[in-house]
């Protein structure tokens, strides 16, 4: 602490001794000067007189040149040692300098040196600490709390650069999102996406319905799409739903919880981590994002949460619009009362099935359906009433089809069905069971027996046309001669045919 100081002292005891050995040499001098003034002023009378010395003068000049040279030895060896003693000094106080001053100021020096190349190291420091070892510590603690900063600059220049290039994958993920409208297109386009965002093994994507909770959608990118992932979804939305928020989990018991299974394999496939992310729409949770196996054997962080967060916001309205497109395609493809197809869709498909049977040389059948004395009906019960049958109608016919075939309501009181890879007599078959069964089912009243009947024309391609328009005349031909010969009845455009040539 001192050290300084001490140095100070030292500088004061030299410059003394410097002092006190100038007063000593001043009266050495001075001695040498009176005694010299003797032997001048000796040597004057002895000259005056020119007599020679007497015994008395002999003796004081012997005493005085004795004097003159005892004091002249006195003054060199003096002289010497002063001057020993002042080099000894001098190389002490250099020595002294050097140690306490000269070194510890270059090692901080190199110190600071580093520490502008970024590669601090500490600086030595002894116990017995002096002002420059202060500066030494202190310099050490400040290395220090840069090398913790730029630490930190460092982690955080990191971190911004894995944000700006998430934020990058981001905006081209979602750039391929706004291009996509059907609601599979865009289910599987964030499946893959979240994958590459938040760099895991697999993905999964998975809707509900926001009634009643029920998983609608569910894709994922596991090789077997299998029952485990299902309850993996269900038992994670079941969490999101009460909680609302992300869950993230390296727990194999979790996991296992979740997969509802004594281990958490999927198959061969283990599931060592998880982050789920809620999709909300509208403010409610409508489905999640489910990620498996973080990449690199590593765990999901906060970042990649935040990341998969801002992703499924996107994604939520990438749903949102598609599930409104799918609404709107679905109003403009049906119709409003029935649920069935409408005259367009109906038409789109026909042309589209008659491609197909062309191309496998398959045959197609077509009915046309009309409800008999319907404007009777509705004038006696009520269009409302009215409305009801129809509605019923359209449900016989459901149940009569296959999931190939396609119905239709083709205009007012008016249905059409196509039967693909369907012969005459089979749709003759199918007909005929439509139209007992309306006769049976669409009653108001059984005891009064006021039950609806419908008539069907049936034709077939190729044998009665080999166009939509041709198939849909021959079927409509049939059609209206059954209404000519009593209703309540099947007829096809071969019996129509045949019936016309009498
Ligand atoms: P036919 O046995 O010869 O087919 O006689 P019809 O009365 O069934 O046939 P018509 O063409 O004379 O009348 C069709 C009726 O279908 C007229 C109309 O009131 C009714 N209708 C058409 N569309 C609807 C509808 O959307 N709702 C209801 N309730 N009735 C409808
Ligand atoms: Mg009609
Ligand atoms: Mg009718």
């Amino acid at each position: 602490m001192v050290t300084l100081q001490r140095l100070k002292t030292l500088y004061l005891a030299v410059l003394m001794f410097l002092v006190i050995t100038l007063l000593i040499a001043a009266a050495l001098f001075n001695d040498l000067y009176l005694n010299s003034i003797n032997v001048t002023e000796l040597i004057e009378n002895i000259l005056a007189k020119r007599e020679p010395l007497s015994t008395a003068e002999s003796h004081e000049l012997s005493v005085s040149l004795s004097t003159v040279e005892q004091t002249r030895t006195r003054g060199y060896i003096f002289f010497i040692a002063v001057l020993l003693l002042l080099s000894g000094g001098a190389l002490a106080l250099l020595f002294i300098y050097r140690r306490n001053v000269v070194e510890p100021v270059s090692r901080i020096t190199e110190a600071t040196k580093k520490i502008t190349e970024g590669k601090f190291e500490g600086i030595p420091v002894s116990e017995n600490k002096t002002e420059i070892g202060m500066l030494a510590e202190n310099v050490n603690l400040m290395g220090h709390a840069l090398q913790g900063k730029i630490k930190e600059l460092e982690e955080s220049v990191l971190k911004e650069q894995r944000v700006t290039r998430r934020l990058n994958i981001l905006n081209e993920i979602i750039g391929s999102l706004i291009f996509k409208l059907e609601l599979n297109d865009v289910l599987t386009n964030i499946m893959s996406n979240s994958k590459v965002l938040v760099k895991s093994e697999y993905s999964i994507v998975a809707l509900l319905d926001r009634l009643t909770h029920k998983t609608t959608h569910l894709i994922s990118s596991f090789p077997d799409n299998d029952i485990d992932i299902g309850s993996l979804a269900g038992n994670t939305m079941k969490e999101i739903l009460s909680s609302k928020m992300p869950l993230r989990s390296s727990s194999e018991d979790r996991i296992k919880a979740l997969l509802e299974r004594d281990s958490a394999y999927i198959g061969d496939l283990h599931l060592r981590n998880m982050l789920a992310v809620p999709i909300v729409i509208e403010g409610a949770v409508c489905g999640a994002v489910i990620l498996c196996n973080r990449a690199g054997d590593s765990e999901f962080t906060t970042e990649d949460e935040d990341t998969a967060l801002m992703f499924t916001i996107q994604s939520g309205i990438a749903i949102d619009r598609s599930l409104f497109h799918e609404r709107v395609m679905h109003l403009a493809k049906t119709d409003g009362l029935t649920g069935l197809n409408n005259h367009r869709t109906f038409y789109e498909i026909l042309g589209m099935e008659l491609r197909r049977s062309r191309r496998y040389n398959r045959n197609l059948s077509l009915l046309m359906i009309d409800i008999d004395d319907f404007k009777k009906f509705n004038d006696t019960y009520g269009h409302q009433a009215g409305d009801a049958i129809l509605k019923r109608l359209a449900d016989v016919l459901l149940k009569n089809l296959r999931a190939i075939d396609s119905a239709a309501r083709y205009g007012g009181e008016e249905f059409a069905v196509i039967l693909p890879e369907t012969p005459l007599d089979a749709a003759a078959a199918i007909a005929e069971r439509i139209r007992d069964e309306a006769s049976r089912s669409l009653c108001i009243s059984r005891d009064e027996g006021l039950c609806i009947t419908v008539s069907l024309g049936v034709s077939v391609f190729p044998e009665d046309s080999i166009d939509k328009d041709g198939l849909i005349k021959a079927a409509d031909d049939a059609l209206y001669m059954t209404k000519r010969v009593g209703k309540n009845k099947v007829i096809t455009y071969q019996d129509y045919k045949i019936a016309s040539k009498k």
